[in-house]
């Protein structure tokens, strides 16, 4: 799960960590009036969503000198202004993809002096099996393109998760940062804090960019962003109120519900598949002949005809798929169950899509008897391969 920015700083300020003043808005109104309650005479609006690059993001419906998703502000009225300008309007960054993302709140913060960015992310490290810290004085712009270009840049520091973090990791991670003075004292509070937020609340991202000098030496948390554990919200039921359904996929919410393992993806065939491997094959060759998978769905071990049903209304609901391709592997899954749920699904929301099934194992004549007997339109197949050809075809067919 994520959060937005503000949500993040708001948690990070729990621990101690130096943030900015700032207040969360959802209109323009409140927005200059939240500017008039800050010091000035530098304010920045900062749009909310749960995608990196906004700075350099851009509004499809505004003109060239209205853009950016983080804007800097020299008065209350301007606040007011951009915060008109962005709200309801969709921007586009590097990491939303063609569509954007609907700007629906702003944080109005206080603008920061900043002398140098730096950059600052913690995160559960599968190579080392520990959680590590990583950092770099080259924040600000994107890591992806200093991890490519100047890599020596960028220092990985794992934590022993008996210790955390020392004064010495602490001090290790200030020289990386090559921080002194003010900023040196600051980082050594910092850091521990950090650490300490991480691993209490289940974070499995925390990322600081930048994390910025300041004119007076001080260090400041300019961005935050924080993805936690899944697996661990129900220890956190603080954590689990900031989630912000708008931010996320209503096929992923609905699939949540029902406990599927479903990540929606861009492509045109859906798939419905029982075991992550086994999905992940049949992705595979979907793409080897040439189409892409409309998203990736383990209805998992001992579903329910309930649950295949939600499945399959999850994936005929996705405008954008034009074939579907039922893939199992009946073990514990049961063929004539994945036949029966398909069949309800059919029967509730009706089916415009070509459908390809390939059934095998537990049940098998069953379920293949269930779907002969009904007067669904289904083009069956003998294997995998089989299975994906057909899919493929028929999708380019139609
Ligand atoms: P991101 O583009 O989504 O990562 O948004 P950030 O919160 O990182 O902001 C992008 C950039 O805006 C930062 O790297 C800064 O250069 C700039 N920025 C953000 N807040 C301030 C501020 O208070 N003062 C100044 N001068 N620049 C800011
Ligand atoms: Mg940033």
């Amino acid at each position: 799960m994520n959060i937005h920015e503000h949500q993040a700083k708001a948690l990070l300020k729990e621990f101690g960590a130096p943030v900015a003043r700032g207040v969360a808005v959802f209109s323009p109104d409140e927005a200059a009036e939240a500017a008039g309650s800050l010091p000035g005479p530098v304010y920045v609006v900062k749009s909310q969503i749960h995608a990196g690059g906004r700075g350099k993001g851009r509004f499809r419906e505004l003109p060239d000198d209205a853009q950016g998703g983080v804007r800097l502000a020299r008065s209350v009225e301007e606040v007011g202004e951009f915060a008109r300008e962005m709200l309801g309007n969709t921007l586009v960054t590097k990491q939303t993809g063609e569509a954007g993302k609907q700007v629906n709140r702003l944080y109005i913060e206080d603008g920061a002096d900043i002398k140098s960015e730096l950059y600052l992310s913690i995160l559960v490290n599968r190579e080392t099996g520990k959680t590590s810290f990583v950092v770099s004085t080259e924040g600000g712009m994107d890591i992806e393109a200093v991890a490519e270009e100047t890599p020596h840049r960028i220092h990985t520091m794992d934590i022993d998760p008996d210790r955390g973090v020392t004064g010495e990791e602490a001090l290790r991670l200030c020289k990386a940062l090559e921080l002194e003075g003010e900023a040196k004292e600051d980082g050594m509070e910092l850091f521990p804090r950090l650490y300490d937020a991480f691993v209490s609340k289940d974070m499995s991202l925390l990322e600081i960019n930048p994390l910025v000098i300041l004119g007076n030496g001080h260090l400041l948390v300019l961005d935050a962003k924080i993805s936690f554990d899944d697996n661990a919200l129900f220890r956190h039921p603080d954590v689990e109120a900031l989630r912000d359904l708008g931010e996320e996929d209503e096929k992923e919410i609905e699939a949540g519900k029902h406990d599927l393992a479903y990540i929606a993806l861009d492509g045109s065939i859906g798939c419905m598949v029982n075991g992550a491997g086994l999905a992940m094959a049949t992705m595979d060759i979907i793409k080897l002949y040439g189409e892409q998978p409309a998203n990736f769905l383990d209805v998992g071990g001992g579903a329910s005809v309930e649950k295949v049903t939600a499945a399959f209304k999850i994936i005929t609901s996705d405008s954008s798929v034009k074939g579907i391709l039922v893939n199992i592997f009946g073990g514990i899954m049961r063929c004539d169950v994945i036949a029966e749920g398909v069949l309800q699904a059919v029967e509730e929301v009706g089916l415009n899509v070509p459908l390809v099934v390939r059934l095998e194992g537990t049940k098998v004549a069953e379920g293949k008897k269930l779907i002969d007997e009904s007067d669904l339109d289904v083009i069956s197949a003998n294997d995998l391969d089989d299975a994906a050809q057909k899919i493929v075809a028929a999708v380019r067919a139609g």
